[in-house]
């Protein structure tokens, strides 16, 4: 059997299953090998029944006493079996499947797996699993260490378990070593087949080790020489971008403010890479409220000055529209001709835009993903700056180089990560960080009540509120109950309507059309809706320095960095801001999340935090990173093992960059391999 052959091929793969297993990205037989399990069954130990207690999982080998029976109860059919081995008793019910009553043979031994639990003063077995046992056959569910692996619908353990068993029985010889062994040798790893065999059916606690250390590292280790790869070639690359005139103090005038030295020294770090004869490709990181948009805005000018277009991409209407009113009246000081280009503009306007875009008289274009469409033509794009985007994918870039142009990428970013982490969740870029908040700025109280805290809160509002201040209340969304949620955050909105009668209260969400949010952002921002109810469209960039206090219903349902970006929409001007977080949860993991949030305001803190909370299986929302998913390594958890593969890629992309020494040709066949399927899978 090949690899590559489709799952069809492994016997017990009807058609029906096998759109199962496509559904979860299983398509080859190496697929199959691959999808690896989310956890383990220690079925090693066989415990005799005198051993066996309520309330916990255990295996045993046992014959039936007698035939067993089946009640039937209304619905419930119930199949019991006496069962015995000599030390002790226990009973085995089995729910809904009454063919088990003829299923077993009185005198034979099976061996049985199952949760205990004590009924009337009785032990019995809830619904185990069973086999025929055979003390001379080696049997996949029994006797070892079994796997467990993440299931559809339609799917069972002891189907996936059987089938892959049987493509590793029939293609493990076909996986391939793919690190140089000098690699292996380095690090003592296991050898691939090893790993792969092991990582299923382990044969010992320190076999799995060893083989889930390996496939770890192979897969770190993949996605980082990509990108050390794919940061190479954007690195070698020219831009014929030439610049004359490097004076940005216009620009810098009129800011109203001092650049702190955090953002002088980010800034500096940029001027270099636009000097530079390469392509620029870097990561600005800053807190929320850093100030980003100015060192943004200082660059840009820096190319606009010597007569070229930048881009400024954001992710919303909303943050555009924003970006657009304030940064247009800076630039109009400037002479610099700003235009704006979103989905929800009028068919005229888009048009007289794209001819300024496309003429050139407009030098700096803000907007959404709009920005890069095909309708959209430049005349001398020389820049793309992208807003609270975590990345500005690859495909992009490969799209605008389509039309010729290799512009600087300048991606900004309130989500602060670790050192470690920063290498492969943004390996293809350099990263700059604003390590400093601006001079003056208040600590934002925050506080963590429940709903029983309503009244004073409300009382609260009104108060700041009275003293010419405004007011965010996030409501959450979530996906499963969309429509419910919606009406709760309207419904809500009425209620607020009657409470703060005096005020003006509005309703901002996602599903509005996108000139009525922007005229409740519009009205927000001039003063004239003083309570803003909100789902979280609100979450990234929104700057209104006159609103203050921030409130947070249902906060549990947020995660840190959420809650830390909905935090710094206040405390953006002069006045003290505030944060409330409102919830009625009880569980430990949000409470700790609300103690944080309390505790400190430090954004790269809280994201460490944030990392730690995570569980096991959380892979750190690497989409979001515009990395493919994590078959098996967590990034959080793995973070020893990724610093080895920090090294390894380091040298080996040293030593030969375009893997074209022999001991590197099936690495680079299966970086090819992967990357090529991943980015299909994402339909780019
Ligand atoms: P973020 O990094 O979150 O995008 P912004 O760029 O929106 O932050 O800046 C937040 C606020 O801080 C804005 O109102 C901006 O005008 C102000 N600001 C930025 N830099 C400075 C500075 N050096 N001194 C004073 N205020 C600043
Ligand atoms: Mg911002």
């Amino acid at each position: 059997m090949l690899l590559t052959d489709d799952i069809s091929t492994l016997k017990n793969i009807g058609e029906q299953r096998r759109e199962k297993l496509n559904k979860m990205g299983v398509y080859t037989v190496l697929d199959m090998l691959e999808y690896f399990p989310r956890d383990y069954e220690d079925r090693s130990v066989l415990t005799p029944i005198a051993d066996i207690t309520p309330g916990s999982s255990f295996g045993f080998v046992a014959r039936l006493a007698d035939k067993p029976t089946l009640t039937v109860k209304g619905k419930f059919k119930l199949v019991r079996a006496k069962l015995t081995d000599g030390t002790g008793q226990l009973e085995a019910v089995w729910f809904n499947q009454p063919y088990l009553k003829n299923s077993f043979q009185v005198g034979k031994d099976y061996w049985f797996f199952g949760k205990t639990s004590e009924k009337y003063g009785l032990l019995q077995v809830d619904s185990p699993e069973w086999e025929v046992y055979d003390p001379y056959k080696k049997s996949l569910s029994n006797g070892r260490i079994i796997p467990v692996y993440p299931l559809t619908q339609g799917l069972t353990q002891k189907v996936l378990r059987g089938v892959i068993k049987q493509a590793l029985d029939t293609a493990l010889d076909e996986v391939e070593e793919f690190l140089p062994a000098e690699i292996t040798k380095k690090y003592g790893f296991a050898d691939r087949k090893y790993a792969v065999a092991n990582i299923h059916f382990p044969e010992s606690d320190n076999a799995f080790f060893k083989a889930r250390t390996r496939l770890v590292f192979d897969e770190l280790f993949l996605l980082q020489m990509r990108l050390l790869q794919l940061k190479g070639s954007i690195k070698k690359k020219q831009h014929g971008i030439s610049i004359k005139n490097t004076d940005i103090s216009p620009v810098l005038d009129v800011l109203g403010f001092e650049l702190t030295s955090a953002q002088a020294k980010v800034l500096d770090e940029i001027k270099a890479d636009i000097l530079s004869p390469y392509v620029m490709n870097r990561l600005v990181q800053g807190d929320v409220g850093s100030g980003k948009t100015a060192v943004a805005l200082a660059a840009a000018y820096m190319l606009i000055s010597n007569g070229y277009q930048v881009a400024l991409m954001a992710p919303t209407d909303v943050l555009a529209s924003q970006h657009f009113e304030s940064i247009s009246r800076l630039f109009d000081k400037l002479g610099i001709k700003t235009v704006l280009l979103k989905s929800g503009m009028k068919k005229r306007e888009k048009d007289s835009a794209c001819e300024d875009i496309k003429l050139g008289t407009a030098k700096m274009i803000i907007g959404t993903h709009a920005l890069i469409q095909d309708n959209v033509e430049y005349k001398d794009l020389a820049m793309v700056i992208t807003d609270e985007q975590h990345r500005f994918g690859v495909e992009q870039r490969r799209k605008l180089e389509s039309k010729g142009k290799t512009p600087h990428v300048l991606v900004m970013t309130a989500t602060p990560i670790p050192r470690t982490l920063g290498l492969i969740l943004y390996g293809d870029l350099d990263i700059s960080t604003i390590d400093h908040l601006p001079p003056g700025r208040q600590k934002i109280d925050t506080f963590a009540v429940n709903t029983s805290y309503h009244a004073r809160l409300y009382a609260f509002i009104q108060k700041l509120c009275g003293e010419g201040r405004q007011c965010y209340i996030i409501c959450p969304m979530i996906e499963e109950n969309e429509k419910n949620d919606l009406k709760a955050a309207v419904e809500y909105t009425d209620e607020l309507k009657s409470v703060f009668s005096q005020f003006e209260v509005a309703c901002l969400h996602g599903k509005m059309k996108a000139d009525e949010k922007q005229a409740i952002m519009s009205g927000f921002y001039d003063n004239k809706i003083q309570i803003l109810v909100s789902t979280t469209v609100i979450e990234v960039g929104v700057n209104v320095p006159n609103a203050t206090i921030m409130v947070v219903e249902n906060a549990e349902r947020f995660g840190l960095s959420a809650l830390h970006q909905l935090r710094g929409r206040v405390g953006r001007g002069s006045e003290k801001s505030y944060c409330i977080l409102v919830s009625d949860s009880k569980n430990s993991l949000s409470k700790e999340r609300m103690k944080i949030m309390c505790s400190t305001d430090n954004g790269f803190e809280i994201s460490e935090k944030d990392l730690q909370l995570r569980g096991p299986g959380d892979f750190f929302g690497t989409r979001q990173h515009g990395l493919p998913d994590m078959k098996i390594a967590n990034l959080y958890k793995d973070i020893p093992i990724l610093k080895q593969v920090q090294q390894a890629a380091v040298e080996s992309y040293q030593k030969d960059p375009m893997l074209i020494l022999p001991e590197n040709r099936r690495l680079k066949q299966k970086i090819l391999d992967i990357f090529d399927k991943n980015e299909k899978k994402l339909g780019l």
